[in-house]
């Protein structure tokens, strides 16, 4: 399978990193829900979190297409991108509307991972999906804006230096067009925790360091707005498309680790005096997951090269995602019911990941939610809210 897939050099790099941190590592990470440091380290020294930047700040200045192979072996590995995968895409929104100040003082420094920017602040307690409805306010107040408000689920805040945070800088309004009126600010956390900003970890069936923000009156210098004030919406929907690309390729490694895991365990497990996978009960559930996870990959592959044409791509990412996170949900209850009561078993890696991938179906965005940009901007059905 591998041969034919892009970027063969990075898939065996990655395969080589990773296997450097086998299970037991995520599992004694997985009990304390303790954060990867030493993953991530490695992960940045290597220079994978910054293939998407531009060689000129430091970056490998490759495509799309190269980061999913990233992901992708890191999760077929058993390993989770998780801990610092937005680093790849939230660095997308400074890169494309930043200005050359602000591209120029931090994206050197992103590169070689001195500064870590892995918070994206989005989804609100209150408004849920329904974006245009976030509260948090940032009220400019002379050279700085003054932010008040909460967050919720904004992963990875308590590790990382810099969060590319969504907020109100003008109420909504309702006759007009409502994603208008949001701003996008680079907080600089180091400077705002204890100074306004209040992080409260929450506590998941995943390990994914998860968190809660509070913010009372936090100043953000002005020059931290990234494009024009306003304009904030459609930047976050701009990263969004290669968020989801991205995170699919993380669902087609999930679920090529648990087609791998299956299929050797199939081979070996002996049961009534032959090999389980003898049995086209055991077999086809798996031959079953390794076509729907081709045909979702076919799908990410897909997206991903419109991505980097630079040609529109929100339905094809959307449509990637919910079919590759099906499919890895799919090849995951597989695993399981493949491994009997061992599935079960911690020291098999299969249940951490089978909690881990579920994830996929809700976040970054839930599968209602697609079907419902599908049904209405692909298919032109009337629009239900
Ligand atoms: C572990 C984890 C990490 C996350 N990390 C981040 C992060 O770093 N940054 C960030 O900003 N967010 C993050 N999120 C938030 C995530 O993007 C949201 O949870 C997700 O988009 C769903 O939003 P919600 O939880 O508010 O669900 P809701 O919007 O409350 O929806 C609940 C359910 O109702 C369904 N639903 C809602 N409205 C409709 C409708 N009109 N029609 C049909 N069905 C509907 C949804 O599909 C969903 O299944 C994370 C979430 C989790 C769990």
């Amino acid at each position: 399978m591998s041969e034919t897939q892009a970027h063969p050099e990075i898939r065996d790099a990655v395969r080589k990193l990773c296997a450097r941190f086998p299970g037991p590592y995520w599992r004694a990470l997985d009990r304390e829900r303790a954060y990867p440091t030493e993953f991530v380290k490695a992960l940045t020294e290597a220079g994978w979190l910054s293939v998407l930047i531009p060689d000129e700040y430091g970056g490998s200045g490759l495509g799309l297409s190269a980061a999913c192979a990233v992901l992708e072996e890191i999760h077929r590995s058993g390993a989770n991108g998780a801990a610092c995968h937005a680093q790849m895409y939230t660095m997308g929104t400074l890169l494309r509307h930043g200005s050359q100040a602000q591209k120029d003082k931090w994206l050197p420094k992103i590169a070689t991972g001195e500064i870590r920017l892995q918070a994206f602040g989005v989804t609100e307690p209150t408004s849920g999906t329904d974006t245009t409805r976030i509260q948090t306010f940032a009220k400019r107040v002379g050279d700085r804006y003054v932010v008040n408000g909460s967050k919720i689920w904004i992963s990875r805040a308590e590790h990382s230096d810099l969060m590319v945070l969504l907020c109100r800088t003008s109420p909504r309004d309702d006759k007009g067009k409502t994603s208008d009126g949001m701003s996008v600010l680079l907080v600089d956390m180091r400077e705002a925790k204890g100074r306004g900003l209040t992080i409260k970890p929450v506590r998941t069936m995943l390990n994914h360091a998860t968190t809660e923000l509070f913010f009372d009156n936090l100043e953000v210098p002005a020059e931290n707005l990234i494009g024009k004030e306003g304009a904030g919406f459609k930047y976050i929907l701009d990263g969004m498309n290669a968020e989801r690309i991205l995170i699919a390729s993380e669902c087609i490694g999930d679920g090529r680790f648990f087609i791998d895991r299956a299929a050797a365990y199939a081979r070996d497990r002996s049961v009534f005096g032959r090999a389980i996978g003898e049995n086209q009960g055991v077999q086809f559930p798996i031959a079953r997951a390794h076509v729907q996870v081709t045909a979702a990959s076919l799908m990410v592959d897909h997206a991903a090269q419109l991505f980097e044409a630079g040609k529109p791509c929100g339905s094809e990412a959307n449509m990637a995602k919910m079919t590759a996170s099906e499919a890895s949900w799919y090849a995951a209850d597989m695993c399981v019911q493949t491994h009997g009561g061992f599935g079960f078993a911690e020291e098999y890696d299969i249940e951490r990941k089978f909690r881990e991938t579920r994830l996929y179906q809700v976040a970054p965005i839930s599968t209602n939610l697609i079907l419902s940009h599908v049904a209405t901007h692909v298919l032109g059905l009337p629009k239900s809210f």
